[in-house]
């Protein structure tokens, strides 16, 4: 049996500590919060009807989330369709656009960037549309806000997955996505530290990881990393690294993003609107009740957007304009609104990662590569979902099967030392 350190108990360490200890391996896993999830965060919001589950991180279930249904069926939790598609949205503040309009434009943009091998910046293939200004900008606003980054900056490749223009429907956790991670912590037991916040990471010379918290030190076979871009690239949290995972790290850009939740005096449809001018949009959404929830949520992304909004000093600015947006709905005017910036959250340190031109199937791979016996997950890691809670779950079961292979391979070769003495 393997010592195992797993260090960040979001979906990506979670997931890695429960394949290894599935695999019979003896796990710690430490956190420096005092809740499992990470940027999966489950609250209850207030309303004149009732109190309702909302998602201050992440919240939309979508199109081949393989290894997350198979998580949810194992620990017996259950998606419920949102009755909205997280895909479509309409223009609130554009009033000559239209949703099937960026719909059209943006299949276009898919086509152009497909054809063109999927080189270069989101923002060269807008340049090459040949639509009008006003019809690219809202394109513009639905992959800024989706990716959290810059048009100028994420590649162009974003458009297929968390951009997409194709109305598939989208899920959520019943009774909240904090569920998962509730359950995978919950079966690891004891082996879960919270409240340790973890400090260094040191290969040793003949052998082992030291592992150095704000509680101690430990030393482990293995460890796998499954802290945020962010704090991985903090200098305050030191870490063993290798000049290919670093130039792989640099076509790793940091996601910024908002959320905004507000209780509603009737019962709402579902509804998906996005404001191109604010770079963000809004919701309502049905739960495994089936009704529609009376909570407006909002999601707000890319760095520009949150300083234009000057929601870190003013908050209740974007309230005001969310309101204008959703004159349709009932806001109660005493309405207490919740607002989570996660670039604020310094175990977060922004919302998810996109990759920037350039990005390559063995780059990737070498943000993977274990440095040592030290081994690398977390969405930002992952090649085709990185940024999603698919991808973390991804990222922590690979990691544990490497650490497996690497532990049998150990364990094989002092079988034979043993056999040739
Ligand atoms: P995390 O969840 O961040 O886990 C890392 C853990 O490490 C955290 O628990 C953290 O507390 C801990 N940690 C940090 N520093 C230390 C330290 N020094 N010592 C010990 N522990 C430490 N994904 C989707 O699929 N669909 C969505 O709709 C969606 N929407 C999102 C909306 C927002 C606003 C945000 C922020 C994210 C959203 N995501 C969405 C992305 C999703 O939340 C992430 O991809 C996923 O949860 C990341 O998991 P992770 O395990 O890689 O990282």
């Amino acid at each position: 049996m393997g010592r195992i350190g797993i260090l960040g108990a979001g979906l990506a360490g979670l997931a890695a500590a429960t394949k290894l200890a599935e695999a019979g391996e003896h796990v710690t896993v430490f956190e420096a919060r005092d809740r499992p999830g990470g940027r999966v965060w489950s609250e209850t919001l207030d309303t004149p009807t009732g109190c309702y589950v909302i998602e201050r991180g992440a919240e939309f279930v979508l199109d081949g989330y393989t290894s997350m249904r198979r998580l949810l069926s194992q620990f017996g939790l259950r998606l419920v369709d949102t009755g909205m598609s997280y895909y479509v949205r309409e223009p609130g503040d554009v009033p000559d656009i239209t949703c099937d309009d960026i719909i059209r434009t943006g299949r276009e943009a898919l086509q152009l960037a497909s054809s063109s091998g999927l080189q270069g910046t989101a923002e060269a293939l807008l340049a090459d549309l040949p639509d009008e200004p006003e019809l690219v900008d809202a394109l513009r606003a639905r992959i800024e806000i989706s990716t959290a980054v810059s048009a100028s900056e994420v590649t162009a490749k974003s458009l297929h997955h968390i951009a997409s223009f194709e109305p598939k429907p989208s899920w959520r956790v019943a009774g909240g996505n904090q569920q998962l991670p509730d359950a995978m912590a919950g079966a690891l037991g004891d082996a879960v530290r919270y409240g340790e916040t973890v400090k260094a990471v040191e290969n040793i010379s003949d052998g082992g990881v030291l592992v150095t918290t704000d509680g101690g030190t430990s030393v482990f076979d293995s460890v796998v990393v499954a802290l945020p871009l962010a704090v991985v690239r903090h200098p305050q949290v030191t870490l063993p690294t290798n000049e290919a995972r670093n130039s792989a790290l640099k076509y790793v850009l940091q996601g910024h993003a908002a959320k905004l939740h507000l209780p509603l005096e009737t019962q709402p449809t579902t509804s998906a609107v996005m404001s191109v001018e604010g770079r963000y949009w809004t919701w309502t959404a049905t739960d495994e009740s089936g009704g529609v929830v009376p909570v407006l949520n909002a999601f707000m992304g890319s760095s520009s957007a949150i300083t234009r909004a000057n929601l870190r000093q003013h908050p209740e600015e974007w309230v005001a304009k969310a309101r204008a947006l959703r004159s349709d709905l009932t806001i109660p005017e005493d309405a207490s609104a919740l607002t989570t910036i996660w670039s604020q959250d310094p175990l977060a340190g922004g919302a998810y990662a996109a990759h920037a031109p350039g990005v390559t199937a063995a780059g990737t791979a070498l943000l993977e590569k274990p440095v040592g016996d030290v081994f690398w997950a977390g969405e930002y890691s992952e090649p085709e979902f990185v940024g999603l809670m698919e991808g973390a779950i991804r990222s922590g079961e690979r990691a544990a099967g490497r650490v497996i292979q690497r532990l049998q391979a150990r364990s094989r070769n002092s079988d034979s030392e043993r056999t040739k003495a």
